[in-house]
């Protein structure tokens, strides 16, 4: 049967009269790649299935939060329960205690953690408790890393704003962003430099440790011990971003895999099991500033939802129950990335191949791709040949080059060996 998206296309026009661009996010707009983005009626574990009656295996994973697939059994049935116990109380709750509590066993530079509602909100006010705590007001982001959509850090910004091209939203004010340094990711002598210029008045640097908003980066040998080091040195406290990375590349997330203890660490996606959330957290002395244990201020109605907390706590405790989780998922994102790059080889193609964890990334790139100005120099033109072969056979992959791509636990061999098969007509189209 041929590939059709009619009714997902009548769908798009109809979305676009209500709300801006038809979509609640812009990347699944799919304008980076052109063409219609199907609209999504259901999901089961490795597989989403579209209103056209086209199922996909799924290397979305909702942007990385379905670490165990789509509507797993336990998670679902847990959250079926909490549903009957009201959805939201705006009052204390056991279950934000027991995911905490998980979360520091698991990250144990969190010795107390804040949940809110996205990583938006994580990195927005895991910030002003970094200005507040150091009394300055500089903060230090890198080039294509995205930490969420609030004014301070849409400077170069990654993912969507980046794929769009407004890595600079028009809005942030020249007075708050003009607080905000960029540096190369990768470059220690960028970073040594801007703190002889700024060291005393920089609060924070915050980082994706790997970064996977500007495609899939890894981080050179001995970097981020560097980033320690230096903030470090000046007084400065260093935030981990790893709403993405976190609980993905390692149960511990990147600052296990590095050995790296960051004052702040930021969590989303995997945490809330596919629910909104996001938490923030660090050090007892910085973290017992936030309201009302100290004077910053920051609080949510739906904080700590029972709902997200639920689906979080079933998550967490699957990933940590189940025997090797990680070493197996690992070790099927290898096996798809060396299936995957032996295809490119096979018809002359020189690309990268990044993997960290369970994440993995492809660039259309000759040359090495270690930082925002080598990723965008990588073919988008032949990515997005690339991505519509791959839909059109079945594999959803993000709909850019500057994003990165995810296994989940519900992945199977036959998966694998199918979305290796499609690289290959793909790479084809391609070549
Ligand atoms: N930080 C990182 C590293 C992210 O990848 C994202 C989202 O992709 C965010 C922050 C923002 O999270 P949210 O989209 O939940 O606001």
């Amino acid at each position: 049967m041929a590939f059709k998206l009619d009714k997902s296309a009548a769908a798009f026009a109809e979305a676009k009269q209500y709300i801006p661009g038809g979509v609640n996010s812009p990347v699944r707009s799919f304008r980076g790649v052109g063409g219609t983005p199907p609209f999504i009626a259901k999901a089961a574990g490795s597989r989403i299935y579209d209103i056209d009656g086209n199922s996909y295996i799924d290397y979305v994973g909702s942007w990385g939060p379905m670490i165990l697939g789509h509507a797993h059994p336990e998670v679902t049935s847990e959250l079926r329960e909490a549903l009957e116990r009201g959805t939201s109380y705006g009052a204390p709750t056991l279950l934000e205690t027991e995911l905490a509590r998980l979360i520091t066993e698991a990250v144990p530079s969190m010795e107390l953690v804040r949940f809110v509602n996205s990583g938006t909100e994580a990195t927005m006010s895991v910030l002003r408790l970094a200005r507040a705590y150091t009394k300055r007001s500089k903060i230090v982001k890198f080039a294509g890393c995205y930490h969420g959509h609030h004014d301070s850090l849409l400077v170069k910004a990654g993912s969507g704003a980046l794929t769009l091209g407004v890595p600079d939203s028009p809005g942030v004010p020249e007075s708050i962003a003009g607080n905000t340094l960029t540096v190369e990711y990768n470059d220690v002598k960028g970073l040594t430099q801007v703190f002889e210029q700024h060291g005393e008045d920089i609060a924070a640097v915050i980082i994706e440790p790997v970064p996977g908003n500007m495609g899939l980066v890894l981080p050179r040998s001995g970097y981020l011990d560097k980033v320690r080091e230096i903030t470090e040195g000046y007084g400065t406290l260093l935030i981990f971003d790893e709403v993405m990375s976190g609980f993905r590349v390692a149960y511990g997330g990147a600052q296990e895999v590095y050995n790296i203890t960051p004052d702040l660490t930021c969590l989303g996606k995997v945490i809330g099991g596919g629910l909104p959330v996001g938490a923030y957290g660090g050090r007892r002395d910085i973290m017992e500033q936030i309201a009302p244990a100290g004077p910053v201020y920051q609080a949510g109605t739906l904080s700590g939802n029972p709902l997200a907390m639920t689906a979080g706590l079933a998550t967490l405790r699957l990933l940590s129950e189940t025997a090797d989780f990680y070493e197996k998922l690992i070790t099927m994102t290898a096996a798809l990335c060396a299936g995957v790059q032996a295809q490119a080889e096979s018809y002359g193609f020189k690309f990268q191949f990044h993997q960290a964890g369970t994440m993995f990334g492809l660039f259309f790139s000759e040359k090495p791709v270690y930082d925002y100005e080598s990723a965008k120099k990588s073919d988008i033109a032949a990515f997005n040949v690339f991505f519509h072969a791959m839909l059109e056979q079945g594999v959803y992959l993000a709909p850019s080059q500057f994003e990165a791509a995810f296994m989940s636990g519900a992945h199977t061999h036959t998966d694998i060996g199918a979305t290796i098969a499609a690289s290959g007509n793909a790479f084809a189209k391609v070549a």
